[in-house]
């Protein structure tokens, strides 16, 4: 049997895992204590009790996010009423989107997501490092699940706080691809960047943090890679897989839905028409939306009445 070795992060990095609506955040506690990422808005609350737990009367100093997806700066607007005087970091290329609050570019409109309004103070700019609680941490450009995402990384102790450009199970959606704007690609070149940064720990954007014992870590960045070369050679797949995890991210936030509420979110966003171009452009829209659907009412993913559709299992 393998020696499995616990995980050892340093103790002023504390991990909050969530769950897949909301992503995990990492708290760096210290003289000047941060966050890195900050769920869903509908956990907002959850996550400015979660850091009050942990950091008492001090005052949160440091907000950074890797990328701005719903699910990772949703509590960033609850977190700044909360610690007005928090500074607050954002890939760089997002920094005047959030400031003019563009929710197109910010891909909250495309996909029909909600998200607070926020501000922010700062670029986080490949290359360059930025102080959270105790360390520097290394900013490094992370393109694939989204083009502007960074990745963060610690490296006296080789802690990577990898968003969504790397999980131990499974891969996120490439938005970029269904956008139109970069390929597969650009998610096995920055897997090839994390392999190179040869981190001790993951403490990724959603599942458990993981490690190199019993070669976890080699072991997910094989499942990665295989995973991305599959959608290389049959993209309409990585199509009805963003299409099914779309939908039951929805169900996750609103968990039920009148049936023609239901149809009428589907019909409004932009990111499933052009996955059902991508997918089955042959099929009606209503027609594809069956054949996508059907699937995840039958296992339960997702449940229908003869009025509601709600979250299932
Ligand atoms: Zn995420």
């Amino acid at each position: 049997m393998l020696h499995m070795s616990p995980l050892r992060l340093p103790g002023d990095l504390v991990v909050c895992e969530r769950n897949w609506l909301s992503s995990n955040n990492l708290l760096c506690l210290g003289d000047a204590p941060a966050i890195i990422d900050t769920g869903h808005v509908k956990h907002a609350a959850d996550t400015v009790d979660l850091v009050r737990q942990h950091l008492g009367a001090q005052p949160l100093a440091t907000i950074a996010h890797t990328h701005l997806h719903s699910d990772h700066c949703g509590g960033t607007g609850a977190l700044q009423a909360a610690y007005p005087q928090a500074q607050t970091w954002v890939p760089e290329p997002s920094l005047p989107h959030v400031l003019a609050w563009d929710e197109d570019q910010l891909t909250f409109g495309d996909t029909v997501q909600r998200c607070d309004r926020f501000a922010a103070q700062h670029a986080l700019v490949p290359g360059q490092s930025v102080r959270l609680g105790n360390y520097d941490w290394q900013v490094h450009a992370a393109p694939g699940h989204d083009a502007l995402a960074v990745l963060l990384f610690e490296p006296t102790h080789g802690v990577l706080v990898s968003g969504d450009a790397m999980w131990e199970h499974g891969v996120g959606i490439i938005f970029p691809y269904i956008e139109g704007s970069g390929g597969f690609e650009p998610f096995l070149d920055t897997l090839d960047v994390i392999e190179r940064l040869a981190p001790r720990i993951v403490v990724p954007g959603h599942g458990a943090a993981f490690g190199r014992a019993g070669g976890a870590f080699d072991a997910a960045m094989a499942r990665a890679r295989t995973r991305i070369e599959h959608f290389i050679a049959h993209p309409h797949q990585h199509a009805a897989y963003a299409a099914k995890v779309l939908v039951k991210y929805q169900l996750l936030d609103v968990e039920q839905m009148p049936l023609a509420d239901f149809h009428t979110w589907l019909d409004s966003a932009p990111t499933l028409h052009l996955l059902h171009q991508q997918h089955s452009p042959e099929l009606g829209w209503a027609e594809w939306l069956d054949a996508l659907l059907t699937p995840l009412f039958d296992k339960g993913v997702l449940r229908r009445t003869d009025t509601h559709v709600l979250d299932g299992v």
